[in-house]
């Protein structure tokens, strides 16, 4: 008997527990299709020749292991700035963006959930899309706010409801905190168009929402960082004061390194100065203070225009092999003389295809072949390679017809 004897089991991830389900497997078809991880056409995880070459670097100054500020490693967070609101960046040059380290994508969430509660107020709405990447409503939640959704998918077009999406936009109380997805959406694959994102921002400015990006997939949608970047620019150059929550973990091929960034934009110097150290006050306690190996990283390679232009061109590889891998499993569903459209796969973009199909047909798939996705239907492309992509399509339509 211990004080834990009457501790009961909690449910396993619904995405991270796929992967462990997969591991015990013993079926030698078996496919992973559920966490978001890049892995090359050999079905192996991939660690990018630059990140290789920064790693050397790296090790060539035989830094030292002392604590980072609060706030991170200051280098690594102007370059993480000038990467996604770009070079020229106005709010940039008139030093008006408050920005922090943080643990990856998810810890940025984290730490923009707690400042919101803190400042919007305990229990104040936060607006996701509907659907969104499943750890956003216990992030946020957790740090005290209350999750609200918007319409954004819509599953006869398989396309975005931005009508349904604008006019919920509409309806929030004015200052509410909208999260968007900067590029590839998660787990749709389905973004709006520029057009629309002016069109968005126009209203939100109107009812002067809170835009709060998280990008997670900058140069994993298009294969290009700087165009991936565009609503995030387009809505800072409207005057918004911006939230935004990057990771480089997808990009960089990072992901175990948690290495991220929270910056928020301000009115002028004075502001960014008192939101950050706010944002501090928040960190302290958290976790005191974030690891430094892949802020280092991310830093030889953005600093170095080399080295950033040969990552430019291995994530244009990563994305061009998903989209390749994209062709592949529509045409072989085809062959197949499916009964069923599968265009979307092609026209969605990103890591993610929302395929459409249901929780029974998902579990089917499961159990018959031995492929493990999550029950919305959402595969990880990432994860379809030329030796598995045949069986994958003939798993489907084993079960759709
Ligand atoms: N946000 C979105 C939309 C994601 O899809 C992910 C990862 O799947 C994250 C944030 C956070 O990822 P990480 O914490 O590994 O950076």
């Amino acid at each position: 008997m211990s004080v834990w004897s009457d501790m009961p089991m909690g449910p396993a991830d619904p995405i991270l527990g796929l992967t462990d389900a997969f591991n015990k497997d013993t079926d030698p078809r078996k496919v992973s299709l559920g966490v978001g991880a890049y892995r090359g056409d050999n079905g192996k995880p991939v660690v990018l020749d630059s990140v290789k070459k920064a790693e050397q670097l790296v090790l060539d100054k035989a830094m030292n292991h002392e604590y980072a500020g609060i706030a991170g490693v200051p280098e690594f967070t102007k370059l993480s700035l000038a990467f996604a609101y770009g070079k020229d960046s106005s709010a940039l040059k008139e030093n008006r963006v408050a920005a922090v380290q943080t643990l990856s994508g998810t810890g940025a969430c984290r730490v923009a959930g707690e400042l919101f509660a803190r400042f919007r107020g305990e229990g104040s709405a936060i607006y996701v899309p509907n659907p969104t990447w499943g750890n956003h409503i216990p992030i946020f939640k957790n740090a005290g706010l209350e999750v609200k959704k918007y319409r954004y998918y819509d599953p006869n077009t398989v396309g975005l409801d931005f009508e349904g999406l604008l006019s919920d936009v509409q309806v929030a109380d004015d200052e509410s905190v909208f999260l968007l997805h900067a590029c590839a959406h998660n787990p749709t694959g389905v973004d709006p168009t520029r057009d629309q994102w002016a069109e968005l921002s126009k209203l939100m400015k109107a009812k002067k929402h809170i835009p709060f990006f998280d990008c997670a997939y900058q140069g994993f949608a298009s294969g290009n960082a700087e165009k991936d970047a565009w609503a995030i620019r387009r809505f800072v150059d409207d005057g918004h004061s911006v939230a935004l929550a990057q990771s480089f973990a997808k990009n960089f091929g990072l992901y175990g390194e948690r290495i991220g960034a929270l910056s928020v934009v301000c009115n002028d110097p004075d502001e960014a100065a008192r939101v950050s150290s706010q944002l501090k006050i928040v960190i302290r306690p958290m976790y005191s203070n974030p690891p430094v190996y892949g802020a280092r990283l991310v830093t030889e390679i953005l600093s170095d225009d080399a080295l950033s232009l040969e990552w430019s061109g291995e994530c244009k590889a990563m994305a061009d092999r998903i989209i390749s891998m994209r062709t592949s499993l529509q045409g072989h569903l085809e062959a197949l003389k499916s009964t069923r459209s599968w265009d979307h796969i092609t026209s969605q973009i990103g890591m993610f295809c929302f395929t459409g199909l249901t929780r029974e047909e998902v579990l089917k798939i499961r159990k018959d072949s031995h492929i493990y996705f999550t029950e919305d239907g959402r595969i990880s492309m990432a994860g379809i390679t030329s030796s598995n992509v045949e069986y994958v399509a003939q798993s489907i339509f084993a079960v759709t017809g």
